[in-house]
């Protein structure tokens, strides 16, 4: 519990706000040189759900390096680069008594190099791997309803809404930006996460996000 008591649990979407990246995902396909343009339109016109999405996804890189592990994927995204503020924020937060998630439609391999421990819960998308990549995604957070992975997140912690604060960066995380006590836009890239906001934080520096605790 903080001091005042106000909340106990911060819940962070990943790519754009504890990495200083547009997508996880993307910085893999940017590695391999592709793009996912047509997939991308078929998922928001609901042509495909998201396990076709990962799928079209991985069959893009599986072109270029038919076989290629998890390792691989590591090894890509090693030098993504973190926010700026966000281990200290993470162990501010750890001090100071506050349980710390994530909730991202991004990729597992980010996580850990953020570093896993720093979570006490993490709710991300996988890639399936016996040896190397199957080409099968594994589905936790569905990119058009974070509300349930966020829902899920709470159960676990046994943490309700009110004690909770979220942190976004997108029309994505609208659904735990509304559900959260205190939701929190953080290096916005639409009106739609700030007009859901409580509190908007336009600089990139997540320190900033400790103000409001
Ligand atoms: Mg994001």
């Amino acid at each position: 519990m903080d001091v005042d008591g106000r909340y106990e649990l911060v819940v962070f979407d990943m790519d754009g706000v504890l990495l200083d990246v547009r997508s996880s995902w993307v910085l893999v396909h940017d590695h391999f040189g592709v793009n996912n343009d047509v997939s991308l339109q078929a998922y928001l016109s609901g042509d495909i759900d998201d396990e076709e999405f990962m799928r079209r996804d991985i069959a893009l890189w599986k072109e270029r390096q038919p076989s290629i592990s998890k390792r691989h994927i590591r090894e890509i995204v090693k030098d993504a680069p973190m926010m700026k503020g966000c281990k200290e924020s993470l162990r501010t937060l750890k001090k100071n008594g506050y349980k710390t998630a994530v909730v991202s439609g991004g990729l597992k391999p980010l996580v850990e190099q953020i570093g896993m421990g720093y979570f006490d819960v993490i709710m991300v998308n996988d890639l399936e791997d016996d040896g190397e990549l199957t080409g099968e995604g594994i589905l936790n957070v569905p990119l058009n309803d974070k509300g349930t992975a966020f829902h899920k997140v709470l159960e676990m912690l046994d943490i309700p809404p009110e004690s909770t604060v979220a942190v976004g960066n997108s029309f994505i995380d609208v659904p735990m930006l509304k559900k959260a006590s205190l939701g929190i836009a953080f290096n916005p890239e639409d009106q739609e996460v700030c007009d859901s906001a409580d509190v908007v934080i336009r600089e990139k520096d997540l320190c900033r996000i400790l103000e409001y605790l």
